[in-house]
């Protein structure tokens, strides 16, 4: 498929809730009907297909954390920066560099206290955020537009630049205050990340050690969030979500839902991974998973078969694949 059929293909389908699912839907079409490459083939030669096929698709990297290093005072999403002195992963110009025509830049923070106070904070950061994103992207018109549909991530493409989503991992800054699901809607947010390692006043979380099945999956306050995210056009994204957390969304949404940053447990026997079955799910339901390309969610598939995991919580599936739980220092882990 060549990129301008591509474009026309999610042209036709136009702006819905679940946007982005025709983009991976064309892609993954594209990769069931490539030839596949002779068995013989070299790491060269299969890179090169690669890089020629990745030249071809319109890409979309659904989690992407740059805000957080675009708050460090001076920041220029414009400018190319050195990963090797300033752990900077995600500029424009690398961006464009790497073939990569969109992205969803992440509104996130760990989950904190679960108070009045701690829910004030976490709105007042997120607003914070989605200024350094609006900062950034519009400070850059001639490489990137801020985008709110699909059809902007096609405007872009055209244009050969960059579409800069919005999606807000934790749903601890709504509080217990659904009008906010709104506010974030008008500041741009296109997904919500139901919670991250920890339970909030949304939803269980799958890491969470201390209270697991605290709400035995989406709260009361959680089932309106999803609805009201339904009706706004918000995703529903069920990466770092319990199992029950999981199963209550895929009841309750009215849209797809979607796993914007989750891996295999099959694969890599963590928590914060989906079984089959949930990736057999979100498919049935029109959904996506993209993976997360962090060790310890994917390091079974790198290491030699022979040798031991290289972390406890990471093993190889097992009968009891859904009982495995992390230890709980995992607050930076994505
Ligand atoms: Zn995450």
């Amino acid at each position: 498929m060549k990129r301008r059929d591509f474009l026309s293909l999610t042209g036709k389908v136009g702006a819905t809730a679940a946007l982005g699912f025709t983009s991976w839907r064309a892609l993954a079409q594209t990769a069931a009907t490539a030839t596949p490459p002779a068995a013989s083939a070299t790491s060269a030669e299969l890179l090169a297909r690669a890089a020629a096929w990745h030249a071809q698709c319109l890409t979309l990297d659904t989690h992407v954390d740059a805000p957080l290093v675009m708050l460090r005072p001076g920041f220029d999403l414009g400018r190319r920066y050195d990963p090797a002195a300033d752990l900077s992963q995600v500029d424009l110009p690398r961006m464009r560099e790497g073939g990569a025509d969109a992205a969803f830049f992440a509104v996130y923070m760990a989950q904190g206290a679960r108070t009045s106070a701690g829910h004030a904070e976490s709105k007042a950061k997120a607003h914070q955020l989605f200024d350094v994103i609006h900062k950034g992207v519009s400070s850059h018109p001639e490489a990137a537009i801020l985008a709110t549909e699909p059809d902007d991530l096609l405007r872009a493409a055209q244009k050969e630049n960059r579409a800069i989503f919005i999606g807000m991992e934790n749903a601890w800054p709504l509080g217990t205050d659904l009008s906010l699901v709104e506010t974030y809607y008008q500041r741009g947010a296109r997904y919500i990340t139901l919670c991250h390692m920890l339970n909030n006043e949304v939803c269980d979380a799958s890491t969470d050690t201390e209270k697991p099945n605290e709400h035995g999956g989406l709260s009361p306050f959680g089932e309106q969030v999803v609805r009201e995210m339904n009706r706004l056009g918000i995703m529903v994204d069920v990466s770092h979500t319990s199992d029950a957390t999981f199963d209550d969304c895929l009841r309750l949404s009215r849209a797809p839902i979607i796993a914007s940053h989750s891996s295999c447990r099959t694969l890599c026997n963590h928590p914060r991974n989906l079984t089959d079955d949930q990736l057999r799910a979100l498919r049935d339901c029109g959904g996506v998973a993209h993976m997360t390309m962090f060790n310890a969610y994917v390091a079974p598939v790198i290491e030699a078969p022979s040798a031991p995991p290289p972390w406890p919580n990471c093993a190889p599936a097992s009968a009891d694949a859904n009982s495995a739980r992390p230890n709980k220092s995992n607050a930076a882990r994505p």
